[in-house]
């Protein structure tokens, strides 16, 4: 077992108490077993996740934490068994670094369901450690849970791909959203709903963004493509698009009522959701009446993550993001709670721990 603290061979930031404040820790990451690929980490995304578990949210905090699960870098070392990765690849780490690979769902790729997944950070790993996220210099991951970053592909735009573009590019082709000429609406325009625009543009859609704030507006049409933009309390323009969207992907955070955007769906309309409102609330006839879909997704699977990077690539889509040094964490995630970001702040571990 490895040890957990110590003048470790990894140097990170870490939250000891609820306080959530961020802090230098050193640990130690595993030696590279013949399964695993080490890798350098470059940069890092800053992940609403980080701000639940570095502050106990959910009351399952091991500390000290090292949060990040949005982890770009280069392959330092390889073991003796790898066949996907070799030394000098660019390469990227998301959510979960571990899982049964053996159930039906790892079978089908997808491990993100796995019941054994092992989350990126502050989980309990196979071998009893408790793993350690991105804010951190390097870190030890089987091959399955690494996944490359194609040629070119700057990575500091690649770190964010690992959550908040997984995240809503999942449900985005499980549901076929992928059709060009169809309509979408995105609700929120945060970390996950930018990309749920980008995405949608990329897949020749036309996108209308639901925000709560006008001054979204501008951003929104002229810097990510969107081709409409609705204050979602204006009820006149959300009747006059009711019936009307064949998509919508909720990216909200917040309590919000489920009913008026349901009524935007066409007949056969999906809406996925992707956020985590503390609860969903909605008319049996918002659904019934116009044959709806609602549907949940978390993350993805191996094979989509792969699929998703070069897509990105291939696409010329990339994140807007805010560059950081680690020595802003805790502004930045103060800053991430008020919503002040313009789309992800994204840490330079490598020019962070010189
Ligand atoms: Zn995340
Ligand atoms: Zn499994």
């Amino acid at each position: 077992m490895a040890s957990e603290s110590g003048d470790g061979n990894c140097s990170a930031w870490a939250a000891r108490d609820p306080s959530g404040v961020l802090s230098p820790y050193k640990f130690n990451r595993r030696p590279v077993q013949s399964g695993d690929v080490s890798l350098k980490i470059t940069h890092c995304g800053v992940c609403y996740a980080d701000v639940i578990w570095t502050r106990n949210v959910h009351n399952d905090s091991i500390y000290p934490v090292v949060p990040g699960h949005e982890i770009a870098g280069v392959v330092t070392e390889v073991g003796s068994d790898v066949k996907g990765f070799k030394v000098g690849d660019h390469v990227g780490v998301g959510t979960y670094v571990n899982s049964c690979r053996d159930c039906e769902n790892c079978n089908s790729s997808l491990e993100n369901h796995c019941p054994e997944s092992v989350f990126t950070y502050n989980r309990i790993d196979t071998d009893g450690t408790v793993t350690k996220g991105g804010y951190s210099t390097h870190i030890v991951v089987h091959e399955r849970y690494c996944f490359k970053i194609p040629d070119g592909y700057p990575l500091a735009k690649a770190a964010p791909l690992l959550c908040a573009g997984i995240t809503v590019y999942t449900p985005m082709v499980r549901h076929n959203m992928n059709q060009p000429g169809k309509s979408l609406g995105v609700i929120g325009l945060g970390g996950l709903g930018h990309m749920a625009v980008k995405f949608g543009k990329a897949f020749g859609l036309k996108v209308t963004v639901f925000s709560t704030s006008e001054s979204k507006r501008d951003e929104a049409i002229n810097l990510l493509g969107a081709d409409n933009f609705v204050i979602s309390s204006n009820t006149q323009q959300m009747e006059s698009l009711k019936n009307s969207l064949h998509f919508i992907v909720d990216t909200a955070a917040g309590d919000h009522p489920f009913d008026p955007y349901l009524s935007l769906l066409k007949v056969g309309g999906v809406m996925a959701l992707v956020g985590f409102p503390s609860e969903i609330k909605l008319h049996p006839t918002s659904l019934n009446l116009g044959s709806r879909t609602l549907s949940g997704s978390v993350v993805g699977g191996t094979k989509d993550i792969q699929e998703m990077l070069i897509f990105c690539a291939a696409n010329k889509i990339y994140p807007e993001i805010e560059i950081i040094k680690i020595d802003y964490i805790n502004e930045a995630l103060t800053r991430l709670i008020k919503r002040d970001v313009k789309y992800r702040f994204v840490i330079d571990i490598e020019n962070s721990f010189k």
